[in-house]
């Protein structure tokens, strides 16, 4: 695989309204888009900063994985995602690589993203979301 560009920057915070009112005012950046995720328990917002997104990551569930982080290392980066041309043929080729998995397929993640994450175990200790836009998947 060979990733284009940095797709996003996701960044975990207790306080979705909070962190985007800072975002807008200190940088002047407009928020496009409020989504929740119930797969993964999350709100998003999100960011442009030229071909980059900034996505804004709040638990909606203290059960959730953003909940769980936040309980254990405070607000901060959470995961960088690459764009790739097909996630599916990424994750697999980075399995047979012998790199770990978190998703051995993909799925459909937040602002119509097909996602899968490598495990941090296996990238220094950076969780690495893998996207590219949706639609050839049908879903
Ligand atoms: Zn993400």
């Amino acid at each position: 695989m060979k990733p284009s560009h940095i797709e996003h920057i996701g960044i975990a915070v207790a306080n979705l309204r909070d962190a985007i009112a800072f975002y807008e005012k200190t940088f002047n950046l407009q928020c496009y888009k409020i989504e929740e995720v119930p797969d993964q328990k999350v709100r998003t917002a999100f960011f442009m900063i030229g071909d980059t997104k900034i996505e804004l990551l709040e638990p909606t569930d203290p059960e959730g994985p953003i909940a769980k982080f936040i309980e254990k290392r405070g607000e901060g980066i959470h995961h960088i995602a690459f764009a790739v041309t097909n996630v599916d043929e990424a994750l697999h080729q980075a399995e047979k690589e012998g790199v770990r998995l978190i998703d051995s397929q993909s799925r459909k993640g937040a602002d119509n993203l097909q996602i899968g994450f490598l495990h941090p175990k296996s990238t220094s200790g950076v969780l690495i979301e893998l996207c590219e836009a949706s639609g050839r998947h049908g879903s």
